[in-house]
């Protein structure tokens, strides 16, 4: 391949548009293109890139003993009225009209598609079970397109569904599709981590999300030393036994606190630690008030309270509202003499906590000594604290620490959800017909471009790892004029050529600084640059990680490559 014919059109500055360093050197480098928000082109770079992807999937997918097919993007959407799904999606759902005027969706997923083609082609217990996998373009109009293919609107996807007569078989194939997923990663040469998640919409019962490490990943992942890593939305907030709250078991007694109504203002006040606070924070859920109890240096989960009120709208009281529930203004909201209708929940963070300092549902007012079970009855216990950092692990005696991750893959166990919705049944060996039993294992091809960057750059631009390289070689003639050196890049060329090797020649007729600051910015493992040297018949090859130079005699620089690409 010919630089001064490829279309690899690469920046010297950062596009402003471009937030992280991986949207930046997508861009700078020539691999991607944007036509609109959340769409883009994948340039001739980073096409091989996403090809390269793509075979190491297939490769592990086709092992797994999965069966691929191409599916259609465009859906009718009826399918999305059978599974239920037209609610659930929302406004991410794309949709278009025929001259017809007959309503389609582009395809967000295909768990609609493939759970008719079971009910339709898959009749007996014999025929199961099958596992089916595409890799096709997406469809997803996100509310907040960012970050290059991180988060667009139009992606590449694998996805994979599978179908069985009996939960064993599904598990069989989750574990199966879990390995295949470790081993998609550990190729691509990324650190990653596999963790506990929440199934969002797509619903479920087990769920695993495949994290590639990143600072400026957008998922926030809690793991300890012992293997145990979980989503930090669905992570329990648990502490060892030796946290107590502030105070003494002495009687409760009200305490004035001018002024002081937000947890830091009564922890200065009263010249305690803001743990030994607890916050009432006071909901109305669906047609209920509900009072929330969590420590005061903690945050709510909302994803837990929602999932706790399933199905019902949950908001914030007004602070009217908050007057005419408890008689005291917001502020100063606290369990002690609260109203029956209200019901107490607290965080499981302060069952066996002790005396805490809590609001008096008075002005000004708070109380100390405050003990749940003799001052005020709590309804009921649940996890509602965000975890955090340094919480206790729950599979041993460690401490969580938190890493940021970019999510490339997700597998889940759908279990009877969508052949229920829509009535897709086999006969079992019973002779009774029953619904499939189903999973689905989405991974991000186009956002794992991404993820391997965020992993790997330099000031100077991208490292590719050696798998996912978009070429293997480049050659860099230092003055693409002078025939002797130009002879020479071709010679190596044809050279690597035949061990199999992808190569560029940096044919332009540019300056070698440029040429130079080009080649580390697209980041192919090695250069080597064919220059003065060469009248002493050798070459320079730079290993772009390192940034290491050795010089060689031109006859050995395909030894040196072959060496490092079969290391
Ligand atoms: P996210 O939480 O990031 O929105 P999701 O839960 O919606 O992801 P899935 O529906 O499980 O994602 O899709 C499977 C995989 O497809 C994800 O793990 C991710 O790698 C990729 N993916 C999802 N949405 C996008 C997008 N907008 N752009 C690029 N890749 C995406
Ligand atoms: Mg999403």
């Amino acid at each position: 391949m010919r630089w001064s014919e490829s279309c690899i059109p690469t920046l010297k500055e950062d596009p402003r548009e471009a937030e992280i360093p991986s949207h930046k050197l997508m861009l700078r480098a020539g691999l991607i293109k944007k036509l609109t928000a959340g769409v883009y082109t994948f340039l001739p770079l980073g096409f091989k890139v996403l090809k390269k992807i793509e075979n190491i999937i297939r490769e592990e997918m086709d092992s797994a003993g999965c069966q691929e097919v191409l599916m259609p993007v465009m859906h009718p959407i009826e399918i999305y009225e059978e599974s239920g799904r037209i609610k659930s999606f929302g406004p991410e759902l794309f949709k278009l009209h025929d001259s017809r005027n007959r309503l389609f969706a582009l395809g967000p997923t295909h768990e609609e598609v493939i759970t008719r083609i079971a009910r339709e082609d898959m009749q007996s217990y014999r025929d199961l079970p099958q596992s089916i996998y595409q890799i096709l373009i997406k469809f997803r109009d996100e509310i907040r397109p960012r970050y290059g293919v991180i988060r667009a609107r139009e992606f590449i996807m694998k996805d994979a569904y599978s179908f069985h007569a009996d939960d064993k078989s599904l598990d069989g194939t989750y574990r199966k599709m879990e390995s295949a997923y470790r081993n998609i990663i550990e190729r691509c040469g990324l650190e990653y981590r596999i963790v506990e998640a929440e199934s969002g919409y797509i619903g479920g019962n087990e769920s695993h999300e495949f994290m590639v490490l990143a600072e400026n990943g957008e998922d926030e992942i809690l793991s300890c030393g012992c293997g145990y890593s979980v989503n930090l939305e669905k992570a329990s907030a648990a502490l060892s036994a030796d946290v107590k709250g502030e105070g003494t078991l002495e009687a409760m007694e009200e305490v004035s606190t001018p002024g002081a109504s937000t947890v830091a203002e009564v922890s200065d006040f009263l010249e305690v630690k803001s743990s030994g606070i607890v916050k009432t924070l006071l909901y109305r859920a669906g047609d209920r008030d509900i009072a929330v109890l969590i420590p005061g240096d903690r945050e709510i989960n909302d994803i837990k309270l929602s999932a706790l009120f399933e199905g019902e709208d949950i908001r914030f009281l007004e602070p009217d509202e908050i007057e005419d529930a408890t008689g005291g203004p917001q502020g100063f909201s606290g369990p002690v003499g609260l109203n029956d209708q209200i019901e107490i929940i607290a965080d499981r963070l302060l069952e066996g906590f002790g005396s805490m300092i809590v609001g008096a549902n008075r002005a000004d007012t708070h109380i100390i000594n405050a003990v749940a079970g003799r001052d005020f009855e709590v309804d009921r216990y649940e996890y509602l604290a965000m975890a955090r950092e340094g919480d206790q692990c729950p599979n041993c005696d460690s401490r969580l620490s938190v890493n940021k991750g970019i999510e490339v893959g997700h597998i889940f166990k759908l279990g009877t959800k969508y052949s229920s919705a829509m009535d897709a049944t086999f006969l079992d060996s019973d002779g009774k017909g029953k619904h499939f039993i189903m999973g689905c294992y989405g991974f991000g091809v186009s956002r794992m471009i991404a993820a391997a960057i965020e992993q790997n750059y330099d000031r100077a631009g991208i490292i590719w790892p050696r798998e996912i390289t978009p070429l293997n070689v480049i050659i860099l003639p230092v003055n693409s004029k002078d025939r002797e050196l130009m002879d020479a890049a071709e010679k190596l060329e044809s050279e690597l050529l035949e061990m199999g090797m992808e190569i560029l020649i940096d044919d332009r007729d540019l300056s070698p600084g440029v040429k130079f600051k080009d080649s580390e910015l697209i980041g192919i493992p090695l250069r080597i640059t064919v220059g003065n040297k060469l009248r002493e018949g050798k070459v320079e090859i730079l290993y772009r990680e390192s940034m290491e130079v050795i010089e060689v005699p031109l006859e050995e620089a395909s030894a040196v490559v072959k060496k490092y690409y079969s290391d």
